[in-house]
Order: structure tokens, then C-alpha cells, then sequence
């Protein structure tokens, strides 16, 4: 070995002696030369965490972490060393509007914004923000027109918070196997469609209603997001919080029930935490009332903080209520004033608005999801108008207007031909302000666009599609490693239907 590295009489020892003499005489100028590298090092450094990795191979990378958290001059101590002063708070603002534009691939918005600030061109971190933006937004791929028509949809119940009440041997106990996940479930299968690519949109991004010169009819939207991205629909149904849930009712009397310890460990409301976000009112076996993210809405409001890339253009997911018992929680059917008194009955209907309110604020699309919980599809016409005109008299003077209805029990009104004003529940539907239809198909990803309407089936994530469909279910995720195992197995077979 050292024979082969080590010769005696090659220039080693000459050399030793001529560095020596070397150092001795050039030493001030060899110092000057490593602090003047030093110094450009260092330079270069800042202006790489200013702009952000010029390659980033891995778009939620560079969404999330390196490219826009890295540009934005807020964040670290190293870009205010960058300028003189720092960047002033109104720069540091705009940046940050920005940024959460950009989090959601709404480019195009938060260079247009930064554009807007006075002065812009002369703000270094601002020219260097749009710089690196217009860099991303090349890198975007608009979705196909086919792409756009197999948008893939799930949905959700509400999700079970403690598994050991829920699955405590009682009536319901199949009921809540077959048709709901857990919480811990439900945030294992976002983290997996997270990192499988999926990104959460709504289906106004998909298509949307225009009114031109050839009328109003639907057009195609342009979903525009980094290579191998997919976009996906999310809803929950039912976000009412029955009383059979919650606590001793059956949800089929005339007297509202409100939450015990006897509830079978579910959220119990929405409320309105001190940030202004939507978040869960939860009582354990105990009687202890929690806040916190103990159902879908702020378990996914969470992760989407966590995870801005995500969410397109701040979607959410289409939330389904439906009005017998009342919404979010509260007790808000109109035939209760009468029990529970006028200024207590008003009370229900005043925080259910804010929480409507809220939820819009936050990109919920709040949608019906029926009155009275029919199967469209088997009512006449005139029941289907009963029903829905029930809903807007009851519902929507409550959580707002709304495009949206996730059919109960999944029940459409058509066979999988497309709707016609020939069919006179669609034309009722229609009239009523809906644009947008889901029932439920095991299709993934079944749509059917026309010109006056956007109709879509959905996949349940249950127990029951976890358990017998594994393998259709890996597109999003992996069964087996997401399925809670405080679920009693086997899942039981199909009895009716949520
Ligand atoms: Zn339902």
C-alpha cells in the first residue's frame, strides 16, 4: 500500500520546503485570498436561501419546505442580513400573502399580488419572490379535459374518536364498522394520498357555470399542478351529529337531544376556536367536554396547515348536512322552538350560522345532503320537490345557498345516462340551485359533464370498502397499513345503508 502512494525522492520534500518559505512571505495575501472565498461563499449561500433551490426535484419540496418557506425573507435571520435594514412589515406582508398563494400552486395570483405593491421593483426579496414564482409556475402541467372528467372523489362520515365506544357491543356497533372510519384511520390515509400525490380541489376548479354569448352552459376549468400531482374530491356526509351518536336519542322523536356520556365517541359540534377556526366540541366517557380536532373538518384543516401543497387554491371538502335533527350539532329543526323555548331555540340557529360562516370563510362547500334523508332515487317528483324545498326553508336560511347535493344513501335520480330536463326530478333539482351531483359509484372516478351539470359518483371509505376492497382502494392508499385495529373483524355485511 504505501509503497504504491509514498516515493521518497518525488517532489515531497522539496515541496515542504518551498511552502514554508512560501507561507513566510505571501501570508498576508494568502489570508486576504481565504477571507475574500470565504466572503463569496457566504454571499452565495444568502442568496440561495433568498431564492430558493433553483432544482428542486421534488415539488411538494419545493412547495412546502425549500422553494417558497426558503424565499420568503420572514422565515430566517439569514435573508435580513441580506440588505442593510431587512425588508420592511408591509414587504414582509406581501410576501406573505404571497406565500400562501403559492402554497397552493396559485402562482399566477401571488406574482400578480406582489406585482400590486407599490414600489415592488425595488424591493430585492419581492423581485427575487416573483422570480423564483414565475420559475414554479412554468413547471405547472394543466390537468387534460380527460384528466378533468375521472377526478376521483371519496367521502366520509363523521369519524369515530374513541374506538372503544363506538365499538362497545351496542346496536350500533355494525352500523359504525360498516360506515365510518376512526380518526387516527382518516388522518393515515391523508398522509398517504399525500404522499402518493394527491391534491385536494373542489369541484368549482373541475367545471363551473358561465354565462356568454351562447348562453349559460358549463365549462371546463384549468387545474394547473406540478408533474405527478393528482387532483381529488373530498366530502363528508351527514355532518349533523345525530343524537343516536351523540347520546341517548334515536334522532326520530320530537325532542332534541343533546349531548351525554352515553354518546358513542363521536364529536359533538363545530365551533369556532380563538384562531377562528373550525374545530370540534367532544365529551368523553367521563363527561369531560374537549376542543379540539375530533372529527374531519379540523383533523383536515390541521393537516392542510401542516401540508399546504395539499390544497388547490385553498380547497376544502363538501360538507353534507341535512336538517331532521339539525346542523353541526346544533339543534336547529324548526319544530324544537316550541320544546326547548324561543331564546334557547335562537341560540342554536345563531352559532350554527357562524359556523356556516366560518366554514365558508375557511373554503367548505357546505351542500344538501336532503331534509329528511330519502332515497331520491325512489321518490316520486313531487316528494323530491317536498323535500328539497324543506331543506332551503329549514337548512339553507341557516348554512346558505348552496350548488352542491351529495344524494343520501347515494341515491340518484337517473340511471348513468346524462340528466335531461326531460327528467322531472333533475328539472326540480335544477331549479333549485343545484349545479353539482354525487351519488355513490365503487367507479373511481366516474363523471359525466353537460352543459348544465357537473355529476359525479364517490367512494366510500368505510369499513365496509376497506374491507372488501383493499385492492381498489391502493390508488389512494394501503388498506392494511391504515386500518385501526380496534375495528372488530370481519366486518360485517352490508344492512342498509347511511
Ligand atoms: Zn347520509
Amino acid at each position: 500500500m504505501s509503497g504504491k502512494y509514498y516515493n521518497p525522492n518525488g517532489p515531497r520534500r522539496k515541496k515542504k520546503m518551498t511552502v514554508g518559505r512560501f507561507l513566510k512571505r505571501y501570508s498576508f495575501w494568502l489570508v486576504a485570498a481565504v477571507l475574500f472565498v470565504f466572503c463569496v461563499v457566504v454571499t452565495v449561500g444568502i442568496v440561495k436561501e433568498i431564492v430558493g433551490p433553483k432544482n428542486p426535484q421534488d415539488s411538494q419540496l419545493s412547495t412546502e419546505q425549500g422553494g417558497i418557506d426558503g424565499s420568503n425573507p420572514s422565515n430566517g435571520a439569514d435573508s435580513t442580513q441580506s440588505t442593510q435594514s431587512g425588508p420592511s412589515k408591509e414587504v414582509l406582508a406581501v410576501l406573505d400573502e404571497a406565500k400562501n398563494l403559492a402554497n397552493g400552486y396559485d402562482y399566477v395570483a401571488a406574482i400578480e399580488l406582489l406585482r400590486s405593491f407599490e414600489g415592488y421593483e425595488t424591493q430585492q426579496e419581492i423581485v427575487d419572490t416573483i422570480a423564483l414564482y414565475e420559475e414554479q409556475d412554468d413547471k405547472l402541467v394543466s390537468q387534460t379535459k380527460q384528466q378533468l372528467n375521472n377526478v376521483p372523489h371519496i367521502f366520509f362520515h363523521s369519524l369515530i374518536v374513541d374506538a372503544d365506544r363506538a365499538f362497545d357491543g351496542d346496536g350500533e356497533e355494525d352500523g359504525y364498522n360498516l360506515y365510518m372510519c376512526t380518526t387516527a384511520e382518516f388522518v393515515s390515509i391523508m398522509e398517504q394520498m399525500y404522499q402518493n400525490g394527491y391534491v385536494l380541489v373542489n369541484p368549482h376548479h373541475i367545471a363551473y357555470e358561465v354565462t356568454d354569448e351562447t348562453g349559460t352552459h358549463m365549462v371546463y376549468g384549468d387545474i394547473r399542478l406540478p408533474a405527478g400531482k393528482k387532483p381529488f374530491l373530498l366530502s363528508q356526509d351527514d355532518l349533523n351529529y345525530y343524537s343516536y351518536m351523540i347520546g341517548v336519542g334515536d334522532g326520530k322523536n320530537e325532542t332534541p337531544i343533546f349531548v351525554d356520556k352515553t354518546g358513542d365517541g363521536f364529536a359533538h359540534k363545530v365551533v369556532i376556536d380563538e384562531n377562528g377556526y373550525p374545530v370540534c366540541e367532544y365529551m368523553d366517557a367521563d363527561g369531560n367536554i374537549h376542543v379540539g380536532d375530533y372529527d374531519l373538518v379540523p383533523l383536515l384543516e390541521k393537516f392542510i396547515q401542516e401540508h399546504p401543497g395539499f390544497s388547490y387554491k385553498g380547497a376544502r371538502a363538501m360538507l353534507g348536512v341535512t336538517g331532521y335533527e339539525g346542523v353541526f350539532g346544533y339543534r336547529t329543526k324548526p319544530s324544537y322552538e316550541g320544546k326547548m323555548g324561543t331564546e334557547a331555540y335562537q341560540k342554536e340557529v345563531e352559532q350554527a350560522k357562524q359556523v356556516a360562516q366560518c366554514l365558508r370563510d375557511h373554503g367548505w362547500i357546505i351542500a344538501s345532503h336532503s331534509y329528511g334523508h330519502p332515497r331520491y332515487g325512489d321518490l316520486t317528483a313531487g316528494r323530491v320537490d317536498a323535500d328539497s324545498t324543506r331543506w332551503e326553508n329549514t337548512v339553507q336560511v341557516i348554512v346558505g345557498d348552496t350548488d352542491v347535493i351529495l344524494y343520501p344513501h347515494g341515491s340518484d335520480i337517473n340511471s348513468w345516462r346524462q340528466y335531461s330536463f326531460a327528467n322531472e326530478k333533475y328539472k326540480i333539482l335544477y331549479e333549485d340551485g343545484y349545479r353539482y351531483f354525487f351519488n355513490v359509484d365503487s367507479t373511481i372516478g366516474w363523471t359525466q359533464i353537460t352543459d348544465t351539470s357537473f355529476r359525479g359518483g364517490r367512494v366510500n371509505i368505510d369499513g365496509y370498502r376497506m374491507w372488501n376492497s383493499a385492492e381498489k382502494l391502493a390508488v389512494f392508499f394501503d388498506v392494511e397499513s391504515v386500518f385501526d385495529p380496534r375495528r372488530p373483524t370481519p366486518v360485517p355485511p352490508l344492512s342498509g345503508s347511511m
